[in-house]
């Protein structure tokens, strides 16, 4: 058992007419501290900013609550066939006063009230129990896998396996279907914890990610140590593919080294089609991004496995199925032959 204490400290100034406020911005402070994995924060006006008013704890748990969460999809394609091989579930908040709200906006605050974890646990399940359906539906295809972001906060909970299991088990998909990204910075907290989480994930059966590689510590000694199956490039690395001297050595150097440890690479936020010859070019297995589909309601991502001609996915059939559905994939209109 790891014990740790968490401080906040704040002093009383001109913000604070009561004691009841003096309390509030220590608590903030304490929940600042208790993020950096421990130890003392004082109160400052940015922790203010960054730490959520208690209205907004109580709207995401009501959403929680009535159901107001909802997962997408983006297709993840295969450079080889240019065939949609899995989708990656992504969360939206369809808030009754904002419309659907992207998860940058509302993460963090999940992050800090530690609701992230029964979201993250509804997450796990929804894809799963999607994973299962389009398993079902379309036996005769080659199957769709599903990949989803799990919180380091969520992963840190003593019971994750218990709940990995019973997601797995209630929905009943093949495990081999799932795939669970972690974000590479997030991991380095406290690593020892997270080895043993990720090898009880493993022995269930379901792949494991290292996301947005590149933007945190990039320690190689944590890729020796975690075997993972899938390193997703950072969409900051792919922006630079072509004419940015150092972003193409670092890709190229990526792809190399995951290939030598036996990974699957997956090129994130691909917008143009010169990224997707350079990285074809380079041998990366799969390309995520705007250039092919942006995310999509599970309905759209039906309408493309539905299509009878086709065992996967190629981004013509993806825009035929995704017009007039959205104007957010014009941009997928784009070269799609290359
Ligand atoms: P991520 O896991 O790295 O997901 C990829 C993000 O990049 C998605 O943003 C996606 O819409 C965006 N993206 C994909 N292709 C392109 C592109 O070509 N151009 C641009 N500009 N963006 C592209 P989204 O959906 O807003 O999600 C942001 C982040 O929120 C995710 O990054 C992930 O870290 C987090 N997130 C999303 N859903 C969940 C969830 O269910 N649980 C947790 N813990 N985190 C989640
Ligand atoms: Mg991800
Ligand atoms: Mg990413």
């Amino acid at each position: 058992i790891r014990l740790v204490a968490n401080i906040g400290v704040a002093i009383a100034e001109e913000n604070c007419s009561q004691p009841d406020d003096l309390i509030r911005d220590a608590h903030s402070a304490m929940r600042h501290a208790k993020q950096k994995d421990g130890g003392y924060a004082m109160f400052d006006r940015s922790i203010a900013q960054r730490v959520t008013p208690s209205t907004t704890e109580r709207r995401l748990r009501e959403a929680l609550e009535r159901g107001q969460f909802v997962l997408h999809y983006q297709p993840v394609v295969s450079l080889q066939t240019q065939r949609m091989v899995k989708v990656e579930a992504l969360i939206r908040w369809e808030d009754p006063e904002r419309g659907l709200v992207p998860p940058g906006d509302f993460i963090p605050a999940l992050e800090e009230t530690g609701l992230i974890v029964p979201v993250g646990n509804w997450v796990l399940e929804e894809a799963c129990r999607q994973a299962r359906r389009w398993q079902e539906l379309y036996a005769d295809r080659a199957p769709l896998a599903v990949t989803l972001n799990v919180s380091t906060r969520q992963l840190a909970q003593y019971d994750f396996p218990d709940v990995l299991t019973r997601a797995l088990t209630v929905t009943q998909v093949d495990p081999s279907l799932i795939c669970l990204e972690i974000t590479e910075g997030a991991l380095m907290h406290d690593v020892e914890a997270a080895w043993t989480m990720l090898r009880t994930a493993k022995t269930s059966g379901v792949a494991l990610a290292l996301d947005d590689f590149g933007t945190g510590f990039s320690s190689l000694s944590f890729l020796r140590k975690f075997s993972m199956d899938i390193l997703k490039i950072d969409k900051s690395f792919v922006d630079g593919l072509g004419h940015s001297r150092e972003d193409t050595t670092i890709v190229e150097h990526l792809i190399g080294m995951a290939r030598g440890l036996g990974m699957v690479t997956v090129a994130e936020g691909v917008e143009t089609a010169d990224q997707v010859k350079y990285l074809r070019s380079l041998d990366c297995h799969m390309a995520q991004g705007f250039y092919y589909c942006k995310p999509q309601p599970a309905e759209v991502i039906d309408q493309i496995m539905g299509e009878p001609t086709n065992s996967g996915w190629t981004p013509e059939q993806g825009r035929q199925a995704v017009s007039g559905t959205t104007p957010a994939t014009a941009t997928a209109t784009i070269g799609l032959d290359a």
